[in-house]
């Protein structure tokens, strides 16, 4: 199969790449904008193999899309580009309406026409995949309860809604036109190249080098962790084998209060780090809280009983093994983090500096 990514220098989308190169014999174009969040460091392991290829584009600009469909003609295309990021969305609006709305909007336009014209046996096999969150169902208020596929929506951040709405375009763009549409849900990711604005690798760099730990509120709003080679995996079970309109949750049933998750954090950095920075004598007493983000939803957690039943697949990591993995990763990759954090990452690979 030759797969269509969008979001592929991203940190889902890139370890999508290197799943597809690395474990099949599908060949990938990824396309992605570089966006602050793109990384085509993210690529490096795999930049040079024949089966894999970069366009930067705009999913918002139709000419570009319509010209990568009929230039690569894919047999799937796995949608993740996005703006992703929850606080920024908090702060600015705009980007996430406009990509992950319109963005969507375009893609799904421009892959029907593409798909309309295919001959019958190219036209069976086709998949778009839009791969989504589980933000867009609200937050849970008992202990107990998990998102289900049929969880109704209740997003609480621009985000969140923003997701959502790109969610009822694609099963509206299923329903209306047939175009072979599958969606997924997934709950928080981690693992290596995650971008340091988010929680795990924030307070490891943090920790790291004996800056506070930011920690919302008291830390008491849970999370339900997935290791992101996990949901690597889990994507390419769906894109492959996944049934047409349908949706598939995807989680770890590893549900942590975020202080729990930073707790860990600090003492996998006791045993792996002992000589810490100077004038710090624990990684816990960095810990700082802060106040609570607007709208902070209390807990998420997924029900992946369906996508275990129907497709076979769980995840391979416990919180545990996933969160040693992560932060040795960080460890012996403390290049990847500078150059994101002095932003030599933006330009280099593209020749602009
Ligand atoms: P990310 O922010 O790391 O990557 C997003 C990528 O999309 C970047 O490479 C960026 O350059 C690209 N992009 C942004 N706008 C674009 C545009 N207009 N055109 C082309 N490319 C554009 O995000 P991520 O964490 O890898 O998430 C990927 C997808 O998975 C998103 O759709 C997100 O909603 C979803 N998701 C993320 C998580 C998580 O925990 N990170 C969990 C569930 C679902």
């Amino acid at each position: 199969m030759k797969i269509l990514v969008t979001g592929g220098a991203g940190f889902i989308g890139s370890a999508v790449i290197r799943y597809i190169v690395n474990s099949t014999a599908d060949s990938v174009v990824n396309i992605d904008k570089l966006t602050y969040a793109g990384n085509l460091d993210n690529l490096a392991d795999v930049e040079s193999n024949d089966r894999y290829e970069f366009v930067r584009a705009d999913i918002c600009d139709r000419t570009a899309i319509a010209d990568i469909f009929s230039q690569y003609k894919p047999d799937a295309v796995m949608h993740l580009a996005a703006e992703s990021h929850v606080d920024r969305s908090i702060d600015g609006p705009d980007d996430f309406i406009h990509t992950n709305i319109v963005g969507t909007y375009t893609l799904l336009e421009e892959a029907r026409k593409y798909w309309l014209q295919l001959p019958a046996e190219r036209k069976e096999i086709f998949r778009f995949h839009h791969v989504s969150t589980d933000e867009v169902f609200g937050d849970l208020d008992g202990v107990t309860d998990l998102f289900r596929e049929d969880t109704p929506y209740a997003p609480s951040s621009p985000y969140s809604a923003s997701k959502a709405s790109s969610d009822h375009l694609v099963r509206a763009w299923g329903r209306t036109y047939g175009l072979p549409v599958i969606v997924t849900n997934c709950s928080n990711n981690y693992g290596p190249y995650h971008f340091p604005e988010k929680l795990i690798p924030l307070m490891i760099l943090n920790a790291l080098e004996g800056k506070p730990l930011p920690v919302y509120g008291k830390g008491d709003q849970i999370r339900d962790w997935l290791f992101v080679e996990d949901h690597a995996a889990a994507l390419y079970k769906v894109v492959t084998e996944g049934e047409v309109g349908e949706t598939y949750n995807i989680g770890g049933h590893n549900e942590k209060k975020n202080i729990e998750v930073v707790r860990a954090i600090c003492q996998l950095l006791e045993e792996l780090v002992p000589a810490k920075p100077q004038g710090v004598s624990s990684y816990e007493e960095l810990i700082s809280f802060v106040r609570d983000r607007p709208g902070h939803d209390i807990r998420y957690a997924i029900d992946a009983s369906k996508i275990q039943r129907k497709l076979g697949w769980s995840p391979a990591e416990t919180f545990e093994s996933g969160l040693r993995k992560t932060v040795e990763w960080y460890l012996s990759n403390r290049l990847w983090s500078q150059r994101v954090l002095d932003g030599s990452y933006k330009g280099e690979r593209l020749g602009l500096i």
